[in-house]
């Protein structure tokens, strides 16, 4: 279907890229046939390093007239396989185009390309006073990755998504043209929104080369708390109803036992009052000392009123940074407790959390399968890992597929969705056909041939 690489291809991409960013063969290193979830290799045929983007323009007219598949990876820290090239090809790493081009403070907005690492965009803002609003977990992920993937991350309860971050994009489509898509402006009632259809849709339209995103002013003021309660059912109830009653922290995270002692584990490090079975980890922030304090109150009040055992405010440094550390280290410590394992990152009605946690607990006993979870639950996100451990590994995909169908279906009862800020990508194609009914699948497959009718970019994800 596709062509294969040849000699003479290679000679071109090196032309475009130099010799020195240009790797064939086994000068591919095993990193680049996976992202971190690992459970989806298959190795490019060829995989470029670029620094502009007119070098990707003159990959894609190249690929689109040679019938060559192009798959765009950024940091690889995805984990549903986006940016794993399933079908050979060029692997297009854009970790090379990280340049911070321009911040505008009077239009608010930071010029970035696509492989600037978040962390290094959360300095830049802030040395200057200002703010951008998605925090998903992995900081080492790439701007475009995470625009590709609209991540979502702990902040998304108060600030949205990445969708809401991004003004404008310069992208180029499938034949090597460049477009550019929003701007600077704050308001578009332009036409078609050509620019979400970038966002989210994981590198299968077209490839992020520069994005514009919208700053705030800085929120100066934070804490968080730490809530413990006597179990899940409560703490996920709990969470629900301070939302309902305005007081919507900034983050609401569901912590609980098991995933405290995997990460106790995994960093040698323990968080403070870690002896509870679960915990709401809440935080607000805010433009003044006596917002903030108004609010952090109402919030105790009401968790203590809800069922909270205590609530324990984390306001130095030092106790902030150990719990947050340890939250943001749960991924990695689960990973750690298991020689394989798989993910679902199912988003449900937040009404719907404490049931389907239950039922969650119902499956693993069912399926005799470590399944330990945690999640962002003000927004009904929820990450439910499935663990092999000693398990065969044909035990394992037997009961990896039961799972993930049992959850899923029960999921897609209570009005959830496939993913909730991790993407489709390889592994949950099959799912998310299930979820949206043949209609919404066709259409879907309409939008990709109309801006890919020879299926070259990134083929064989999402739809
Ligand atoms: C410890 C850990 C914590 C995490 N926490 C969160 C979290 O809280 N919230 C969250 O949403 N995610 C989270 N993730 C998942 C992951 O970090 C995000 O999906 C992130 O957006 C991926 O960025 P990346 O640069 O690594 O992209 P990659 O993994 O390289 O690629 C992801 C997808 O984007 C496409 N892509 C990449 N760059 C471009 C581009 N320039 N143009 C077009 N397409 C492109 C790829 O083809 C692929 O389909 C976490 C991952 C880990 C390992």
């Amino acid at each position: 279907m596709y062509k294969k690489i040849t000699e003479q291809d290679i000679k071109v991409f090196k032309d475009i890229f130099g010799d020195n960013n240009c790797f064939v063969g086994d000068e591919i290193a095993s990193e680049y046939a996976k992202d971190e979830i690992g459970t989806i290799v298959s190795f490019p045929e060829v995989r470029v390093i670029a620094k502009d983007k007119y070098q990707v323009s003159k990959l894609m007219a190249y690929a689109y007239n040679e019938n060559i598949p192009v798959t765009v990876r950024g940091a690889g820290t995805g984990l549903v396989g986006g940016a794993v090239p399933v079908l050979g090809g060029v692997l297009l790493d854009v970790t090379g185009m990280d340049k911070i081009i321009e911040l505008d403070h009077i239009n608010m907005t930071l010029r970035v390309e696509p492989g600037v690492l978040m962390l290094d965009i959360y300095e830049e803002v802030l040395k200057n006073n200002l703010f951008y609003g998605p925090d998903p977990g992995e900081k080492t992920a790439t701007i475009g990755g995470t625009i590709s993937t609209n991540a979502g991350g702990m902040r998304a309860i108060k600030y949205g998504t990445t969708r809401e971050w991004v003004r404008g994009l310069e992208v180029v489509l499938p034949n090597g043209e460049l477009i550019t898509v929003g701007g600077k402006v704050v308001k578009n009632s332009s036409g078609y929104p050509l620019k979400e259809m970038f966002i989210g849709t994981e590198g299968t339209l077209g490839i992020i080369v520069e994005a514009t995103l919208k700053l705030t002013s800085l929120p100066k003021y934070s804490t968080s708390l730490l809530v413990p309660f006597k179990e899940t059912s409560a703490a996920v109830k709990a969470a629900a109803l301070l939302i309902e009653k305005h007081v919507t922290p900034t983050a609401v995270e569901y912590v609980n036992q098991p995933s405290l002692k995997y990460s106790k584990e995994f960093l040698g490090k323990h968080m403070p009052h870690d002896n509870y079975d679960a915990y709401l980890l809440l935080s607000y922030d805010g433009t003044s000392k006596e917002a903030l304090a108004n609010d952090i109150n109402i919030a105790s009040e009401l968790c203590m009123e809800y069922g909270a055992i205590d609530v324990y405010l984390i306001d130095t440094e030092e106790r902030n940074s150990s719990v947050w550390t340890i939250r943001g280290a749960f991924l990695e410590a689960i990973k750690a407790s298991t020689p394989l394992m798989d993910e679902l990152d199912v988003v449900v009605p937040r009404n719907t959390i404490p049931e389907y946690l239950e039922y969650t607990e119902h499956v693993s006993k069912q399926l005799n399968m470590r399944m330990p979870f945690f999640g962002h639950v003000g927004d009904g996100n929820l990450h439910i890992y499935f663990c092999k451990d000693d398990m065969e590994e044909e035990v394992f995909a037997e009961k990896l597929k039961k799972a993930f169908d049992l959850m899923y279906d029960k999921a897609f009862s209570f009005g959830g969705l496939v993913s909730g800020e991790h993407g489709v990508g390889y592994a949950k194609k099959e799912y998310l056909a299930r979820q949206i009914g043949p209609t919404q699948l066709e259409l879907m497959k309409g939008i990709k041939k109309l801006f890919d009718p020879k299926n070259i970019l990134n083929p064989d994800k999402i739809v």
